[in-house]
């Protein structure tokens, strides 16, 4: 079994979608970013190729490459779970917790769950969601937006030096 962490921040700016875990939330105001900025898939990717000690996003998806310019996150989920794939993990389970203040998003958890399990192929009881905020103390109450992932993976026990 191997562990990995993620994290991500962005700004929130007016008029853009929000779309978190790949479900769109109706918001005045949602995540910059060069793809559909989906701070909460970001960090979950992280996790996942953390896992792997195979780097992180930036690496394989850079926003100085335009071919990913308003991409969604969920096409860049399935590539890391099939890069996963093709080394040997499976995804053992995954937990993201989403950190802002507005819009709130406990209607929209379990959309969220499945929508990320859907685009892993995994059951939806591998994948957890959650929600929390600042409490009125940090930048999730106001410009920003947070998101954390930690993933396990299990790894196909490989044949060595043949
Ligand atoms: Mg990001």
């Amino acid at each position: 079994m191997r562990i990995g962490h993620g994290y991500d921040v962005h700004r929130m700016v007016p008029g853009r979608a929000c779309v978190l875990c790949g479900v769109e939330v109706p918001s005045e105001a949602g995540p910059l970013g060069h793809s559909d900025a989906d701070v909460a898939a970001h960090a979950l990717m992280d996790a996942l190729l953390g896992a792997a000690a195979l780097g992180d996003i930036g690496r394989y998806f850079p926003d100085t490459d335009q071919r990913f310019r308003g991409v969604s996150s969920m096409e860049l989920l399935r590539r890391v779970t099939r890069l996963l794939a093709e080394r040997g993990y499976a995804l053992g389970n995954a937990d993201v917790t989403i950190v802002v203040s507005r819009p709130k998003l406990s209607p929209y958890i379990q959309r969220m769950r499945q929508t990320l399990a859907d685009n892993m192929g995994v059951p939806i009881d591998r994948v957890s969601v959650k929600a929390t905020t600042e409490e009125g103390l940090g930048f999730t109450d106001g410009p920003g937006i947070a998101a954390h992932a930690v993933a396990l993976l299990t790894e196909t026990p490989r044949i060595k030096n043949l």
